[in-house]
């Protein structure tokens, strides 16, 4: 195949952004069509600035299977090394291999009641840290806070919801779904996945589409009075914080871009002086006047709300196979979901960038980034359904 036969047409869809080819023979000339799927015409331009580079540098990494030799046929592109664009709170490893694509495809349609858990790993292509890998919070010696701190004293609480408010901007609002969530959700339409369970307080899985997502750990974007257990929008709460908090609600707006140079937590807090943390006032429940109120996430300490612990369990039992994205399922409450599968010799597949407490468990294990490996999943399957190959 000489470059110059390579073209680009591309394509704005709203499907996955799935770096994809096709190509047909005609006049007993070989032509490869490139297409980028995407999303954006942002992400059009820069999908086929770097394929084109790509191609005129003979870098282009291509793998599929024709369909007929004469014909056509359609397959994935990687696009190498130095065209990545990984997020810095990404973990850094290396591209999937078409091997790794291919059994992570075989293993999701072989399933016919998939659960997949999925942990901070699925977002850290959103620009959300994760807590254990090497760049992740934990390793700037970061310490959540926890159930019974946050219960022991109103300043904790103080504590919390100030850097909490402040970080929300950025978490809530300044991050959207990647490749790894609309991949998930689009498998999850398609029937694929029978079961989605995250550990992710960040809705983001709800952004990218999903629906029927069971959140292990609740979520941030609801707010519960611990009294009265009414719970209320973290949206309208945070135009209460900023109300209460004029100051710093200013601040946060002015000082965005300068907020982002701030240490930036998994779960949406960022740093913040004493002084500020002091003064920061949170109002009492709207309905019992009590309160505390508290976001719906299961600090840790907390255990997980029956109905889900519940749920979960039943995902768990009735599931053929479990795959587990983006998560180290370090916490018992997801771990005893994939130990207590394998004990029905359910199989267990793992996509994360590390080790994971369930390596033992799997049998199979692609340690690379959840959206990068995602996205050429998600092709190969719906090539398979199309082609059967
Ligand atoms: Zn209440």
């Amino acid at each position: 195949m000489r470059r110059g036969h390579f073209r680009i047409i591309i394509i704005l869809t709203r499907q996955v952004g799935t770096p994809h080819f096709c190509w047909h023979t005609t006049g007993g000339h070989t032509h490869r069509v490139g297409a980028v799927a995407v999303r954006s015409v942002r992400r059009a331009r820069a999908g086929a600035m770097s394929a084109a580079l790509a191609m005129s540098r003979g870098l282009l990494v291509a793998s599929g299977v024709h369909g007929r030799a004469d014909t056509a046929g359609s397959g994935t592109l990687s696009v190498p090394k130095p065209f990545r664009s990984i997020p810095p709170t990404a973990p850094t490893c290396d591209p999937p291999t078409v091997a790794e694509v291919n059994a992570l495809a075989e293993f999701i349609t072989s399933s016919q009641r998939l659960l997949v858990i999925t942990g901070a790993g699925v977002s850290t292509e959103s620009n959300v840290p994760d807590y254990r890998s090497p760049k992740g919070a934990y390793s700037t010696g970061f310490k959540p806070m926890s159930h019974q701190d946050f219960m022991r004293s109103s300043a904790n609480q103080r504590r919390y919801w100030a850097r909490s408010f402040a970080g929300w901007r950025r978490f809530a609002e300044d991050t959207s779904p990647n490749d790894a969530h609309h991949a998930i959700a689009t498998l999850q339409h398609e029937n694929f996945i029978k079961k989605l369970i995250t550990q992710n307080v960040d809705r983001l899985h709800h952004a990218a589409g999903s629906q029927d997502v069971l959140e292990l750990h609740g979520t941030t974007h609801e707010v519960v009075c611990l009294s009265c257990k009414h719970v209320s929008d973290r949206k309208q709460f945070q135009k209460t914080l900023a109300r209460l908090n004029p100051e710093l609600a200013e601040a946060a707006d002015h000082t965005d871009t300068e907020h982002r140079t701030l240490k930036f937590r998994p779960d949406g807090d960022v740093e913040l002086a004493g002084e500020v943390v002091v003064n920061f006032k949170v109002p009492p429940c709207p309905v019992c006047a009590r309160g505390p109120l508290k976001p719906r996430v299961v600090f840790f300490g907390d255990s997980v709300p029956t109905e889900t612990h519940h749920a979960a369990t039943h995902a768990s039992n009735t599931c053929d196979a479990v795959l587990i994205i983006g998560t180290s399922v370090s916490t018992f409450s997801a771990f005893r979901l994939v130990r207590d599968a394998a004990r029905r010799n359910v199989p267990v597949a793992i996509l994360t960038a590390g080790e994971t407490r369930a390596d033992d468990l799997a049998s199979l294990t692609v340690k690379k980034l959840a959206g990068e490996t995602l996205r050429l999943v998600l092709e190969t399957v719906r090539r398979k359904e199309m082609y059967g190959y």
